[in-house]
């Protein structure tokens, strides 16, 4: 051990791992310095016909300064060089090409996705190296949006160093979209790739701008719409006006909230009626004064931009706002969001009749289990605590990360359903509120499955917002949830929704790194080429896209699990076999399951059948994937959101491809367990 504690801090993994290489190639093979290293990974940066991976785009300052270039990745160079690496990459996309061919009269559609990121970790949090990052992606890769190889970063810039820009990252994006639709390269008129050395593959990829997936800060600051009390605050929106609420921000700022919450009562703007305004603004400022120029700009809604995305003359047959703008629903529900706020407003008033209700909350919440996938523990989590709940009535909302919360919801709402039937003094339409958003965002989760059309999430947020108008909590109800009308005409739109959770997990990627980078000056050239390296061995990776059943990470069986398994199948256990196991396994319906999860499975003599058990073993005997599971008896069904089981010692061999997904489950006796039903399997029975 001296020897690890005589070098630069690492992990015990990254250490081991770094000996095996050493073992594996040979020291001579590795880099001998910093400068080495950084000279081994450009060398895998190479220039393309594209241009070189990454690229300086040049930008206007604010006068007097002189303008500054900033540093990003071309986005075709890189499709060009992932193509040519050949593994996963090249597959996905020739299949992708062959199931949706993309042509001058169909393209495909480019997805842009812009967020903020703080590096550093909770505890001591990097603010001045606040980062914009922006990623981008193809609808047609759905359902694949959810995999972060997907994605691929295009600007990792500090906040800082955009301070002195003339308009910020809405001038930082207008530039960005010429990398695609340049003058010398425009994927309208397509780029041509060419596959690894020997398969002969050459295709052409044709695509348009389509969508900017953002949440409501990235909004304001790259359209140039105004927040501002008593001016518009949704760019789609004419007559939707902000009046200041009950709410306020962490930097005691009172939070806004939206004066019409109905579909009927809005109009919506169109790509012209927004292209007009800006015309209108500019016509203004060559004639008004500075004082009315800028009651000008609050009553049309817009701040006007000399060198901002909407104010670019070039791209005015590129950029649609009306028809390209996404407000991400995971921010909408879950970051500060309507989540944060329902909850709390509910379990405020159920406090009323029930003073313990956030003891008896955590109590239930305690007893559940998720799966291991979604790495969620509440005995972990305080979010229950006495401090903590006294921190939320303060903050008038209640305070969780956003995967936290969505993995909350379910059971929240089950209790909330159980207390109605105890408490008969409850007032039942602040529970109304918290099981229609449940309803809500059960469907925003299913909409990638394809089960939820555009008309059943149009009336699932109708209702929702129906019920929190009539539970009289018009005063808390910020932007956030007015922003939710527009989903369901994205849907309708797009086909899919794609949101932020993805991304949320991509930004690690950028936060490990940006945490790495010493030399702060040349910190997003560093960031970038560390990232965009890492990008191209990732979606290089044979399994970087897959859809298919197999075992995650597998191994070759320990002697006691493979006799086991083998004496299971009444095999001799002789060298013919080959046996491999994992910790986890992905369906085909590309969710997990892990050791120990309680699962549902496809009864195998009814198709619209299902069972449970728990998961003890996961394991491929020469081709054939079987998991050892105990099989559960039915026992009982009180609702339609869960399942009582009798959860017996019964073990047998699932074939792997009856799984259907792990759930969440609790044991409500020792000998009853409870599962959560999944809403894509509600049409199925229990046996
Ligand atoms: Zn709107």
């Amino acid at each position: 051990m001296t020897t690890k504690r005589s070098l630069p801090h690492c992990s015990k993994h990254a250490f081991t791992e770094f000996v095996k290489l050493a073992q594996d190639q040979g020291v001579e093979e590795l880099p001998r310095n910093i400068m080495h290293l950084n000279m081994m990974r450009d060398d895998t940066l190479s220039d393309t016909p594209y241009g070189p991976l990454i690229v300086g785009v040049s930008l206007f300052a604010k006068p007097p300064l002189a303008p500054k270039t900033v540093v990003a990745i071309n986005p075709l160079a890189y499709i060009y060089t992932a193509f040519k690496n050949g593994g996963g990459f090249f597959h996905f996309l020739r299949s992708k090409l062959m199931a949706v061919p993309s042509s001058p009269a169909s393209p495909w559609r480019l997805c842009l996705y812009s967020d903020e990121v703080v590096p550093g970790n909770q505890l001591a949090v990097f603010h001045s190296r606040k980062v914009w990052c922006v990623y981008f992606s193809f609808l047609e890769f759905h359902p694949h949006l959810s995999n972060e190889n997907a994605w691929c970063p295009l600007l990792a810039e500090t906040t800082d160093s955009l301070k002195n820009i003339s308009c910020g990252i809405s001038q930082v994006f207008a530039q960005l979209i010429k990398l695609f639709f340049g003058d010398d390269f425009d994927l309208r008129a397509g780029i041509q790739l060419v596959g690894p050395d020997g398969t002969q593959c050459i295709v052409r990829l044709y695509a348009v701008l389509s969508m900017f997936l953002q949440d409501g800060a990235a909004h304001k600051m790259v359209w140039g719409c105004r927040g501002d009390a008593g001016t518009k605050l949704c760019m789609l929106c004419t007559n939707l006006v902000a009046v200041k609420s009950e709410l306020v921000d962490e930097d005691r700022s009172k939070l806004l909230v939206c004066n019409l919450i109905h579909e009927h009562q809005l109009s919506f703007a169109t790509d012209a009626s927004i292209r007009a305004a800006i015309k209108r603004l500019d016509a203004f400022k060559l004639t008004e004064t500075a004082g009315a120029f800028k009651m000008r700009q609050q009553a049309i809604g817009f701040t006007w931009q000399e060198h901002g995305l909407l104010n670019d003359p070039t791209l005015e047959d590129i950029v649609f706002p009306a028809s390209q703008f996404l407000h991400d629903w995971m921010h909408c529900v879950f970051a500060g969001g309507v989540f944060n706020i329902v909850i709390l407003l509910c379990f405020t008033a159920v406090k009323e009749k029930a003073t313990n209700v956030w003891d008896i909350a955590q109590a239930f919440v305690q007893n559940w289990q998720w799966p291991k996938s979604v790495k969620f523990n509440p005995c972990n989590a305080d979010y229950f605590s006495k401090s903590r709940v006294k921190s939320n009535e303060k903050a008038l909302q209640f305070k969780c990360t956003a995967s936290h919360g969505l993995s909350l919801l379910p059971v929240l709402c089950l209790f909330i359903r159980g207390l109605r039937t105890r408490v008969a003094t409850l007032n039942t339409i602040v529970c109304d509120a918290v099981d229609a958003l449940h309803d809500l965002v059960e469907a925003l989760v299913a909409v990638p499955l394809g089960l939820i059309t555009a008309d059943d999430l149009r009336s699932r947020v109708a209702h929702f917002l129906q019920v929190v108008e009539a539970a009289g909590w018009q005063l808390r109800l910020v932007p956030k949830f007015h922003w939710l009308i527009h989903l369901a005409a994205a849907l309708a739109r797009w086909g899919v929704i794609p949101t932020c959770w993805v991304h949320e997990r991509k930004h690690r990627m950028v936060k490990r790194y940006g945490e790495d980078v010493r030399n702060t000056a040349a910190y997003s050239r560093s960031l970038l080429s560390e990232t965009i390296s890492q990008q191209l061995v990732d979606v290089e990776a044979m399994d970087a896209f897959p859809s298919e059943l197999g075992l995650i990470r597998p191994q070759v069986a320990p002697r006691k699990e493979r006799s086991f398994l083998l004496g299971a199948l009444d095999f001799e256990d002789d060298d013919v076999w080959s046996v491999h196991t994992s910790a986890s396994v992905r369906l085909t319906s590309m969710s997990t399951v892990s050791r120990g999860d309680v699962v549902l499975f496809k009864a195998s003599d009814h198709a619209d059948r299902f069972q449970a058990a728990q998961v003890w073993l996961l394991a491929c005997i020469h081709g054939e994937h079987v998991a050892l599971a105990s099989v559960w008896e039915f026992h009982s069904s009180t609702d339609e959101l869960t399942v009582y089981w009798q959860s017996l010692e019964r073990p047998y061999l699932i074939p792997m491809d009856q799984l259907m997904c792990a759930v969440m489950w609790m044991q409500s006796t020792p000998e009853l367990a409870r599962t959560f039903i999944p809403f894509q399997f509600r049409g199925f029975k229990p046996i």
